[in-house]
């Protein structure tokens, strides 16, 4: 029965699996194998074991994380002046490089063995998301030594001996590292660098020494104009065949001291006017060692593969802290200012249009902070979730932007007039550089997340390729034949599932225990996970390798994912918190929200589908009623709106992390106007029942002499109205700040 099986029914198919398989390049199994599935493969199974992900518990800090948040981070912000970075120095002060030094912000991952504060991913996490409300340059600064560069890659791959030379050297400073991948011609295709270098003997020390002669021209490298050591990634060949027969060995990655004959450092990029070091390098005939290989010969070829691993961990931190950090900025301030700004006679807080404005930037910076909190969580625990962190490098900068442009409309020329007080628009320039970096969105959306997701979180696709692409044919055929039972059942589950709830709207769907009101959100989580089991599967049959290239298709089916991924933290991070009620808007809100884009996305699925009979049988089988959970009500986003416009133990939670500012610095002079606006709003109102609703001196004493209010209150409103007053002013130059920079020339370096 088998070999007949195997001879009529899974023979044909390998052959058919090896048609339609797109083709996949080694970089691109590199990078499909880097780190590993965790939760998406949850989402992507139909049905989610809720437990796996609830029972983690919300991150925690160690007594010294927290000691080094509340203590050299909270001094370090006080420093730190943004104006003064951005725009009158164009760097970061020599007092702020030597306490971040001093204090080792650049060891924040190299173990205390090592010199290090051998902190965990959410310290780390913690610590870039406070800075980054503080200074994105210094933000900045801090994440690129702590994330995808030689600290870490030494730390993974590193000897002994690079190890204990360069981590402590790392973890105090007296190394600057940089990482250079890009390349003029290799931007997001990486892996098409030009950069060669060729295996030879040359005389270095005084001694014959086997190494590569590397050249090279890298561009945009983050902190490369003051780097000391720079991690270098290369394509190394060996035409004259002297470590053996085969020519072109693969990426490699080594440590390359930046004051090495034939290094030319290049002078400083301008990115988005933000102040952080970042520019361009050479390399002319540089000689380099084979011992400054991370890891030595042996990691010839391995490059591609230590940087996805380094990718897949860290994607989930950098980027992302410093988008939940800018979007907490953006709630806080936002809500404290729609407060106290007033036109026509009304806080704007109180326009329905601000109104529904306000409520997505309280939802995104909800929804970020949750899902930034759980990766975190699961990177402390050793895992490194290559989809989830892909996920969380797009959606995070997605919704920092989204959070930020609306935050900029609110404040509107508040925010538009550059000076001391203005706390947002230096966040809104240092989004598109988010965007870019770390893989650019697009692409990431479009190719990697539902491309590698579909792949890699499915149960039996990845070994059901591997199969077909075995060389041995009969092996091959045997593998794929133990595989399709197991497949065949999985899709019948799936299949029953999707569309059963789909029918029924995810009534009958389960939820976990102890979840409360929250179970109806569960309900339909695990309805739509299954129904994206079922697309996925069906998308995958009879597209085959040219979903790859559908990239419109795989972007929204990508999207689905990615929201179930930031949904389902967010219901984990409201259960953390003990599922207090006056978070629900919140929870509401973003739920909603949430399951309006994943209808929307997959209902575009079915509409644009390239075979029209199958798009029109997945919209049959699992939304036959078409939308069926509308986005958040004018009511909800009214809740939500109003909890960032009032002090309140939500609006703290929901803010955490976010630098409060010096006494006197804009943000501050912002949120002291607010509290005190709150304190004295019974005054207020007993001046607006006697007709005066503006808030001046003349309002104040005419309020006096009708006695509506007494003098002690007088005394009060007068202070909030010299607060408000400061609150909604801008700053004014006499001459614009200068920056004539000298021109380098790329052409003329080369
Ligand atoms: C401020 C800054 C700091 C940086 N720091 C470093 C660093 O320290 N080290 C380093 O090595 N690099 C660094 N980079 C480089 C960064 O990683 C690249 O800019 C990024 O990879 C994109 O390359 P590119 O700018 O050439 O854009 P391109 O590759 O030209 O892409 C242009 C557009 O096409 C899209 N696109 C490309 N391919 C596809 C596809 N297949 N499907 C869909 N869309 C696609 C991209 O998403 C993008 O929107 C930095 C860049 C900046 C701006």
């Amino acid at each position: 029965m088998s070999s007949l099986r195997q001879k009529w029914i899974t023979a044909p198919l390998l052959n058919w699996i090896k048609k339609v398989l797109p083709p996949i390049s080694d970089t691109e199994r590199e990078a499909m194998e880097a780190g590993e599935v965790w939760w998406d493969a949850q989402l992507l199974s139909g049905k989610p074991d809720w437990d796996q992900l609830l029972d983690m518990g919300p991150p925690e800090l160690t007594e010294a994380e927290q000691a080094f948040v509340d203590g050299p981070v909270e001094e370090l912000c006080q420093m730190v002046d943004d104006w003064k970075i951005s725009y009158e120095d164009h760097d970061i002060s020599p007092e702020i490089w030597e306490f971040l030094k001093k204090n080792r912000f650049f060891g924040i991952i190299i173990p205390e063995e090592f010199g290090g504060l051998g902190f965990s991913p959410t310290a780390h996490a913690q610590i870039v998301t406070k800075i980054s409300t503080r200074s994105t340059s210094v933000g900045v600064t801090v994440m690129v030594p702590n994330s995808l560069g030689p600290g870490e890659l030494l730390m993974a791959h590193g000897t002994d001996e690079q190890k204990k030379h360069y981590l402590p050297r790392l973890a105090d400073g007296r190394d600057i590292p940089c990482f250079g991948l890009t390349s003029p011609e290799a931007g997001s295709d990486a892996a098409a660098m030009v950069d060669a270098g060729v295996v030879c003997y040359q005389e270095y020390n005084g001694e014959k020494t086997l190494g590569m002669r590397v050249n090279w021209h890298k561009r945009y490298i983050t902190l490369g104009p003051v780097a000391t050591v720079l991690g270098l990634a290369f394509k190394l060949y060996d035409p004259d065949h002297i470590l053996g027969d085969t020519e072109e060995l693969g990426i490699t990655v080594a440590l390359v001291p930046t004051d090495t004959p034939g290094v030319t450092i290049g002078q400083r990029h301008i990115p988005a006017m933000q102040a952080f070091m970042n520019g361009p390098n050479w390399g002319k005939d540089v000689f380099i060692p084979m011992d400054w290989i991370i890891g030595g010969q042996e990691n010839i070829g391995h490059g591609w593969h230590m940087l996805m691993s380094a990718l897949a961990a860290g994607r989930g931190i950098s980027l992302p802290s410093l988008s939940t950090g800018g979007a907490k900025l953006a709630a806080r301030t936002t809500g404290a200012y729609s407060h106290i700004r007033e036109q026509f006679g009304i806080p704007i807080g109180k326009f329905e249009g601000v109104q529904r404005r306000l409520a997505e930037i309280a939802s995104i910076a909800y929804v970020l902070d949750s899902a930034h909190k759980t990766t975190t969580r699961a990177l402390d625990k050793g895992l490194k979730p290559a989809v989830v962190s892909a996920i969380m490098k797009a959606h995070a900068t997605f919704g920092l932007r989204q959070a930020v442009n609306d935050a900029m409309d609110i404040h509107a020329g508040k925010a538009i007039i550059d000076g001391p007080l203005n706390y947002l628009g230096n966040v809104y320039r240092a989004v598109p550089v988010a965007i870019t970096v770390e893989g650019a969105n697009i692409l990431t959306r479009s190719l990697m997340i539902f491309g590698q997701g579909a792949i890699r979180c499915h149960p039996y696709l990845l070994q059901e390729m591997e199969a077909a692409t075995n060389p041995d044919k009969d092996q091959g055929v045997k593998e794929l034949d133990a595989l399709l039972p197991k497949h065949a059942f999985f899709q019948l589950k799936t299949f029953c599932r999707a569309v059963f709830h789909g029918w029924t709207g995810g009534l009958f769907a389960s939820s976990p225990r102890g979840v409360g009101e929250a179970a109806k959100y569960y309900r339909q989580m695990n309805r739509y996970s299954a129904v994206l089991t079922l697309v996925t599967e069906i998308s995958l049959l009879s597209l085959g390798g040219e979903l790859k290239r559908k990239e419109m298709i795989s972007a929204r089916l990508g999207d689905v994912l990615s929201e179930l991924y930031l949904m389902s933290s967010t219901l984990k991070r409201f259960k953390d918190d003990g599922s207090p009620q006056q978070d629900r808007p919140l929870l509401e809100f973003a739920m909603r929200a949430g399951f309006h884009n994943i209808e929307v996305s997959l209902i575009e699925v079915f509409h644009n589908f390239p075979i029209r009979f199958v798009g029109q049988l997945m919209h049959f089988l699992t939304m036959p009623w078409g939308h069926s959970i509308r986005a958040a009500s004018d009511r909800q986003a009214r809740a939500c709106a109003n909890l960032i416009m009032v002090p309140s133990e939500t609006r703290d939670r929901l803010t955490k992390g976010v630098f409060p500012g010096n006494s006197g610095d804009g943000i501050d002079i912002v949120e002291q106007a607010f509290l005190s606006s709150h304190e004295t709003e019974a005054i207020r109102e007993k001046m607006k029942k006697g007709g005066l609703r503006a808030l001046n001196d003349n309002a104040i004493d005419q309020a006096l002499s009708d006695k509506l209010i007494s003098e002690e209150e007088a005394e009060k409103i007068r202070k909030t109205s010299e607060l408000v007053n400061k609150a909604i002013q801008v700053d004014h130059f006499e001459s614009l700040p200068s920056m004539s920079p000298e021109r380098g020339s790329e052409d003329t370096l080369q």
